[in-house]
């Protein structure tokens, strides 16, 4: 073969294995998961890829915070060999925008190419000689490059335009590589966050639900179920008695003269005696018995297992018992009493829960209308409404003896 030809074979052969080496690292770099990787771990392992290259003895990587190139990492051919020498590696410190060849490759967005280092001024994380190209990482768009990746060789003159081309392109690899493993951390930062607000605003309207649910059934003032609560529960235990042929009875109340206590402590003070009268009226109850605060200072029960009489009993003794008790506010004192109208289911009852219910409340409260009537502090049981005797004088506040108003 004629010696130019050779030449011709031998340059082309060369290019061949320079673009071999090339398209192993860049294939070797684009391969790498960017995904849920620390950003160090990523750019130690891009640049232990780099150095792989034949023509590349150095190589390191300054990132831009905050206006500074903070070194990110950095791999010298000697240190995978065994032989660190991390204080004169290239990429050590940090470098100001602008500053030596690192800087100015960030600043100016372009690739800068040292072919003798020992000539130009020294610079930040820049060899004291020797080769550096130092390509800008760029960010994507026309925005500020991420940092900047530097090449280095020990000798001067030993990269060409080839490996400024490569340079550039594996910055290009490494500003991709580090936007998709940010990207997907923001994503999975915002998929944390998310979730969280989520679980808060589940457990917010759980909470909430809870509250609803709780409001449905009580009565706010008094802690007692409320009406809607008695009606859905007091059919569920009719239904039982209907079941198993088990008496049942019922009991209205309500306080005498309330209105006075209004008058002349006030609302709030007399919200107080109905919490009072609420507690007191709580004491006495069974298992298996349901009170609630069926409206304003009206109170009802029903009283499983019980009949006629046991309830006539048990109406008398809260009657006693409320008028025993000393209400106090501030340096007063008073009693104050109730009536009690008592209804039992009999053998002329409807069999529907719900109708059972309504005519033992109908019963009960005529009862107890028949009491208002007759002097309050007083029980009666619905059918059987005669005058009782006159209540024992224990200080009883109330007023003159008057109708109840009809609701
Ligand atoms: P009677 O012996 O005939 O039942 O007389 P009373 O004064 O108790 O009955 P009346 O129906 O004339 O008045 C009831 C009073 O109860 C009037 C109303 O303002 C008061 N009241 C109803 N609900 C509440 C409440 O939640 N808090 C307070 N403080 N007062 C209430
Ligand atoms: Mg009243
Ligand atoms: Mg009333």
């Amino acid at each position: 073969m004629r010696e130019p030809l050779r030449d011709a074979v031998r340059d082309l052969q060369e290019g061949v294995l320079n673009l071999l080496d090339a398209l192993t690292v860049l294939g070797a770099a684009w391969a790498l998961p960017a995904e849920g990787q620390e950003e160090k771990n990523l750019l130690h392992a891009l640049l232990d890829i780099v150095v792989g290259h034949p023509d590349v003895h150095g190589a390191a990587v300054h990132l831009l915070r905050e206006g500074v190139l903070e070194p990110a990492g950095s791999r010298e051919v000697t240190e995978l060999i065994g032989a660190a020498h991390p204080e004169t590696a290239t990429g050590a410190g940090r470098v100001e925008l602008g500053s030596g060849v690192i800087g100015r490759a960030a600043a100016t967005a372009a690739l800068q190419h040292c072919r003798d280092c020992a000539q130009e001024p020294p610079g930040p994380g820049q060899p004291a000689g020797g080769s550096l190209i130092a390509a800008p990482i760029p960010a994507g768009g026309d925005d500020t490059p991420l940092g900047v990746l530097s090449l280095t060789h020990p000798d001067p003159g030993e990269f060409t335009r080839w490996h400024e081309r490569l340079a550039a392109v594996l910055a290009g690899a490494v500003g991709q590589l580090l936007r998709t493993s940010r990207y997907s951390r923001d994503l999975e930062t915002q998929v944390r966050e998310r979730t969280r607000a989520l679980t808060d605003a589940l457990a917010e309207s759980q909470r909430l639900r809870e509250r609803f649910e709780e409001w449905a059934l009580v009565d706010e003032l008094t802690g007692l179920r409320n009406r809607r609560f008695f009606f859905s529960e007091g059919e569920v235990l009719v239904q039982r008695a209907l079941r198993y042929g088990d008496p049942l009875s019922l009991i209205m109340l309500d306080l005498d003269h309330f209105k006075e206590i209004n008058d002349t402590w006030g609302h709030g003070p007399g919200d107080a005696v109905l919490r009072e009268i609420a507690r007191l009226l709580e004491a006495g109850m069974r298992r298996g018995d349901l009170l609630a605060r069926f409206g304003g200072e009206e109170f009802v029960l029903l009283l499983s297992h019980t009949d006629c009489e046991g309830a006539k009993r048990f109406g008398q003794r809260l009657c006693e018992k409320v008028a025993a008790h000393t209400l106090r506010h501030q340096e007063q004192e008073r009693r104050t009493t109730i009536t009690v109208g008592v209804a039992c289911r009999d053998s002329g009852y409807p069999e529907d829960p719900a109708a059972v219910l309504d005519r033992l409340i109908r019963e009960a409260d005529d009862a107890l209308y028949f009491g208002k009537a007759h002097g309050r502090n007083c029980v009666h049981a619905y059918p059987d409404l005669a005058p009782s005797p006159p209540p024992p004088d224990d200080g009883d506040p109330s007023g003159p003896p008057g109708g109840r108003s009809p609701k």
